[in-house]
């Protein structure tokens, strides 16, 4: 929302010349002088021809050269939106809301207006809207209920080269709609020179490459493996800082909790050099990071100032960020892993490939020559960093993709016109879990359960979850629990100097062991009632930006439960409703205690255990069902609640038979038997 201000001061709505509105002319006039400096200005019309003699082109050329900012803008001067919308996705939400900002800066519109960007739980568009930034998902989730696209008159599929599942499920149905839709135009641009894979595919599609300009790169390894990594990354900013010329540094981190700790660390260190040394400014940016917050990188470095930016793989090819010439590579990335036998995927802070480390580097070297300092020894680089990485959705648990193909009316899944085949077992899985969630019938056809899941943006269990609330007439505790639960892991706060009283905070809210989720109701219920504090926020040392996006996430839930024709009912007295309700949506996610406090899965027999931040961490109950695991040094749930073996065979009797959820020690098997069994 902060943004929609920002682009206030270039509305062209204004009537008189105020010197605000001269101000915002020279400014956009500026713009207008970058935008034909890019690389990809010189093509314009080569492209715009190309565009018009072919239905679907490829577009490949390298990060920075504008093809997200300028092709839909390109598109818009030459006419295509008079009969319909340019749609362009991309794959990380961050990049949907930066870029359509800038273009609409470019544009001198304000924001939501002609240029806007529709992100889970965030919809910045109006009717005005032409050009239109949105997430791969998102624009899979408009397919449901347009499935022709019919308001658009072009798809950018970008950032193709990401091969995320949404955009690998993108491609088969936007080349379906293509066939029978001959006046719509599809786009798939890429940063990666793979091209052809995407033009086999799309028919021999012609391939439209925008020469890149690259200074030479420096490439730099450690001579020896570091042991700690960030530790290794802080020193090289450091460094770096006291003695190499002027540039902005750019380091590549594994996520949120990773850049916040660099950020504190660096914070400290140049405090301890004092004056001596040039001001260094930290900008950190990742998925979750407030809008508000996100510009600020892209915001010029005062001159005798360095600027280092602390990144995930968002900048890796989804934004660019002018200036930088040195980039800190340590070699890792965060990675969904999945495996299709247990049906478990965790997180994992995996190495990167060959064609991801050459990306990073090449983005010390846009605007002249750079320097990559790569954390891992040349040895390492060449010996054990893959090529490329493989697509998400041979990685990934398929239940959500599944369940919008089937809801889409697509069946087949084993022929549907996948660029890369997901694994057998992968899909079947999927089918499998959508099957005990009751949302597909034994003949893989969705079931009336199965449609109301399918309209909520979230993952089926938690679609399911909320579905069952229902029955238990509890949604709006279970809509609150799910709107927390979307916003991550960023409720409380835990200041390094005050930990004992935020842990203290925290702990108020678990009284009586509820569990972590009815824990989240309670913080949510207890704002709602101080109608919204930010001083109770700060308070109950609990982050108030998580809140209000979960206000509005929640109140996104809440509409659509009417859409679902779920009455919005309270029960909030009985806990253990709400508790079978989380279970309606959880059951395949439950374990039981061990002897040694350890857990194991019920289904898929593995060892976890009860994440430390769990308000159940002390407590070990000897049946939990659990949110999410997460691998750090131990295989991890996060978001535990206490459940009734019962409840399982209650509720999810074709999942869980008796001899599940009945003690190990009090009907022993036969040794033969169990040996079968493992088998
Ligand atoms: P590509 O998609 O080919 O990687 P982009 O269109 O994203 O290239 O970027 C073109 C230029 O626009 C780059 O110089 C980049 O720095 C600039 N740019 C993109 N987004 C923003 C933003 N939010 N603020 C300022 N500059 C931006
Ligand atoms: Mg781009």
């Amino acid at each position: 929302k902060a943004s929609v201000m920002d682009g206030d001061k270039f509305d062209n709505d204004l009537p008189t010349e105020s010197p605000e509105t001269s101000k915002a002319k020279s400014e956009l006039e500026k713009l207008q002088e970058d935008r034909k400096t890019l690389p990809i200005y010189p093509y314009r019309d080569d492209l715009l021809k190309a565009v018009e003699d072919f239905q679907v082109l490829v577009i490949v050329g390298e990060t920075g050269s504008g093809k997200t900012t300028q092709i839909p803008q390109y598109l818009h001067e030459a006419g295509y939106t008079k009969h319909g919308k340019v749609g362009c996705t991309q794959p990380r939400r961050v990049a949907a809301m930066s870029v359509a900002a800038r273009v609409s800066q470019e544009m001198g519109v304000k924001l939501g207006h002609e240029v806007g960007y529709s992100i889970r739980f965030e919809d910045c568009t109006s009717e005005k809207t032409v050009l239109k930034y949105m997430t791969d998902g998102m624009l899979l989730r408009e397919l449901l209920g347009e499935p022709d696209l019919a308001s658009y008159s072009v798809i950018m599929v970008d950032e193709a080269h990401e091969r995320t599942v949404s955009t690998d499920i993108l491609f088969g149905l936007v080349k379906d709609i293509a066939r029978f839709r001959k006046d719509i135009k599809l786009l798939i641009s890429s940063a990666t020179l793979d091209a052809e894979k995407f033009s086999d595919f799309f028919d021999s599609a012609p391939i439209f490459k925008i020469p890149g300009r690259r200074y030479p790169v420096e490439i730099h390894y450690t001579k020896a493996p570091e042991a700690d990594y960030l530790d290794a990354a802080i020193v090289t900013v450091l460094q770096i800082h006291v003695s190499q010329s002027p540039g902005d540094i750019l380091v590549f981190l594994t996520g949120q909790e990773e850049i916040e700790t660099a950020e504190e660390i660096l914070k400290h260190r140049i405090k301890g050099f004092g004056t001596k040394i040039a001001e260094l400014i930290i900008c950190p940016i990742y998925a979750n990071l407030p809008t508000e917050l996100q510009a600020k990188i892209f915001e010029p470095t005062p001159e005798a100032a360095r600027k280092v930016v602390l990144a995930t793989n968002i900048a890796e090819t989804s934004l660019t960020i002018d200036g930088i010439k040195y980039v800190i590579d340590p070699g890792f990335c965060k990675m969904k892993s999945y495996n299709p036998r247990t049906g478990m995927e965790s997180l994992l802070v995996t190495p990167i490939s060959k064609a991801s480390a050459n990306q990073r580097a090449g983005r010390s070297g846009r605007t002249g020559p750079g320097k990559c300092f790569r954390l891992y020894t040349a040895y390492n680089y060449y010996t054990e960093l893959d090529d490329n990485t493989p697509p998400e959705i041979q990685r990934t648990n398929l239940a959500s993709v599944v369940l919008s193909l089937k809801s889409l009316g697509i069946h087949d899944l084993i022929n549907f016109d996948f660029m890369d085949p997901p694994p057998a077992e992968a899909l079947l899985k999927a089918l499998e879990l959508l099957f005990a969630l009751s949302a597909l019938n034994k003949l893989g056809e969705l079931t009336k359960v199965g449609r109301r899941m399918a309209e909520f943006p979230l993952d089926p269990m938690l679609s399911k979850m909320i579905v069952a609330s229902d029955k238990y007439k509890c949604s709006d505790e279970v809509i609150s629990i799910s709107a927390m639960l979307s916003v991550g892991n960023s409720i409380f706060y835990r200041p390094k100097d005050k930990q004992v009283h935020a842990d203290n905070a925290r702990m108020n809210f678990h009284t009586g062991n509820v569990g972590d989720h009815i824990a989240l109701m309670k913080v949510y219920n207890s704002w709602r009632e101080t109608n919204y504090s930010t001083q109770w926020c700060y308070e109950n040392y609990i982050q108030v930006r998580s809140m209000k996006r979960a206000r509005d996430v929640r109140d996104q839930l809440e509409g659509l439960l009417e859409r679902v024709e779920i009455e919005l009912t309270s029960n909030l007295n009985d806990l253990e409703a709400i508790k079978k309700a989380i279970t309606s949506g959880f059951f395949p996610h439950s374990a039981r205690l061990q002897k040694n406090g350890s857990y194991r899965t019920v289904k898929h027999p593995q060892t976890v255990y009860i994440h430390p931040s769990s308000g159940l961490a002390q407590v070990l109950p000897r049946w939990v069902v659990y949110h999410e695991l997460v691998l750090t040094t131990k295989e991890y749930m996060r978001q535990v609640t206490e459940l009734k073996p019962d409840w399982l065979v209650e509720i999810a009797p074709h999942y869980y038979q008796m001899k599940d959820v009945e003690d190990p020690g009090s009907k022993k098997m036969p040794k033969g038997q169990e040996d079968k069994r493992v088998k």
